[in-house]
């Protein structure tokens, strides 16, 4: 057992950006979750929104809020800012500990809306400072949990992991109805990662094709990226964790809002 403190780690299913506008039972399950943690010293999120070829952290005093969106979407949410601070050092040590993979230290992106939209509802006042890591989209899943392991050590720094994804993301089969009845194949891939979750067995995910139809309608290729986050999460777990999860369900039919916390204190 830990004697010392040791920082959860969380991940949030995120929605469409109108979550943050009308979806009060997901922004209660998000704030009651940062309300759990208390303010940690910085947040490192790993966000859907951010594949790149190779590894890159951002290192900028103050990150620019992205609204890496399209248009039709309610004016307010383009004028949301999140003007957390950025934290070099806390870059350049995940670049240190990440070694000797490389890690380009970013001053390009920013707060994309993977990131702003949970941390928004998580921790409003915006006063703790957020770096963003971007996930090589060429590697497998195996690969995105080691990376979660290798960042494991920030916990006992302060540091706040967190990943911002889902897992069931396909947007070809959604419809636009918060309350649709999911498809019968989101809520049985929902119910499986729930269970890998709950019983602390993250590799029988890693090979997402042998898991058949349900994985592969609820995280088809394109939309792997909305994956991957749940796995550097997992991988920063720690075997005493206890786990948290809400809220659990799929939402207009093909999204699921499937949040979690592990915590060990
Ligand atoms: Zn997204």
């Amino acid at each position: 057992m830990h004697n010392y403190e040791v920082t959860p780690t969380v991940f949030f299913g995120h929605g469409s950006p109108t979550t943050i506008l009308d979806d009060r039972e997901t922004m209660d399950a998000w704030s009651g979750m940062a309300q759990t943690i208390g303010k940690p010293k910085a947040i490192l999120c790993v966000s859907a929104h951010w594949c790149t070829q190779g590894i890159k952290v951002t290192a900028m005093e103050q990150p620019p809020t992205i609204h890496d969106f399209g248009r039709g979407l309610p004016a307010q949410l383009f004028e949301v800012q999140y003007p957390a601070p950025g934290d070099i050092d806390l870059a350049e040590r995940v670049r240190d500990i990440l070694a000797p993979l490389p890690v380009e230290l970013d001053q390009d992106w920013g707060l994309d809306h993977a990131a702003w939209t949970v941390l928004s509802v998580a921790y409003p006042e915006a006063d703790v400072p957020v770096i963003q890591l971007s996930m090589d989209a060429r590697k497998p899943i195996s690969w995105h949990f080691e990376l979660g392991r290798k960042l494991r050590p920030l916990r006992e720094e302060g540091i706040l992991i967190l990943g911002s994804g889902n897992v069931v993301h396909t947007l070809a089969q959604m419809e636009w109805n918060i309350h649709a009845k999911p498809h019968d194949w989101a809520d049985r891939f929902n119910d499986l990662v729930i269970n890998v979750i709950e019983t602390n067995t993250p590799e029988r995910l890693f090979d997402h094709e042998a898991l058949g139809h349900d994985a592969a309608m609820s995280i088809p290729p394109q939309d792997l990226g909305h994956y991957w986050p749940l796995f550097y999460v997992l991988g920063a777990r720690h075997e005493e964790d206890k786990v948290t999860i809400n809220p659990k369900h799929v939402q207009y039919k093909s999204l699921s809002m499937m949040s979690f916390l592990l915590d060990c204190r």
